[in-house]
């Protein structure tokens, strides 16, 4: 995870007066800003693996053929500025951040089975298929993407930050690589529910597709991989 740490320096050091610290920071400092976003890059077709190899990438170990997978390749991007006023007496600061989150999907492959081609029935079919896979991905991401920044914000909300600058920047930084980065983790997992459902939908309908041409060509691949 790419890490860019900006820190604006507001005004200017503590007057010497006396109000306390916290009270000085949550007075003068703006609010904090959190905002996550998704961005996605567009799936590309590729015929460079044979239904077998599909199968192995995708990891299921149960019995059939797979003609397609789609693969993606995500990243997550932050950009935290802080504002601040330290203290010319201790070097002690006071922040607030704005944090700035992006969920990258950078590379979308989608594998059709190289034994489709020739058939365009049969290719158009897998392509369908596998872009609703991509969808439930985007939404799966911008749904995280929302769901984080709601939690993140509510965590800043009423946070001031203390200590030197090294130190907020640090404890953000780790913040985000641990905590937030798990949310990711765990939000995204609730696609993979709607990942199996499409393929159960699909697993039943798909016999009259292309008038049995997919169906007749999963039964030739699943003899030979028998045999
Ligand atoms: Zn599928």
């Amino acid at each position: 995870m790419r890490t860019v740490v900006l820190a604006l320096l507001l005004a200017a050091p503590f007057p010497l007066s006396a109000e306390p610290l916290p009270d000085q920071c949550d007075r003068q400092l703006p609010p904090p800003n959190v905002q996550v976003r998704a961005t996605f890059a567009a799936p590309a077709m590729s015929f460079e693996l044979s239904a077998r190899e599909i199968k192995s990438l995708s990891g299921i170990t149960l019995p059939g053929v797979s003609l397609g997978l789609t693969q993606v390749e995500t990243r997550v991007d932050n950009r935290v500025s802080l504002s601040m006023l330290r203290s010319v007496v201790d070097g002690r600061a006071c922040a607030r951040p704005d944090i700035q989150l992006t969920i990258v999907l950078q590379r979308a492959r989608v594998y059709v089975a190289r034994e489709l081609v020739g058939n365009d029935c049969a290719v158009a079919a897998v392509w369908h298929h596998e872009l609703r896979h991509f969808a439930i991905h985007q939404e799966t991401l911008n749904e995280t993407a929302g769901e984080v920044e709601r939690l993140m914000r509510s965590h800043y909300e009423d946070e001031i930050l203390f200590g030197t600058e090294d130190e907020i920047r640090t404890q953000i930084a780790h913040d985000v690589q641990t905590r937030w980065m798990h949310e990711i983790d765990a939000l995204r997992s609730r696609g993979d529910i709607e990942h199996e459902l499409l393929d159960a939908r699909d697993a039943d309908s798909s016999a009259t597709w292309c008038d049995g041409a997919l169906l007749r060509l999963e039964a030739r691949l699943a003899r030979d991989a028998a045999e």
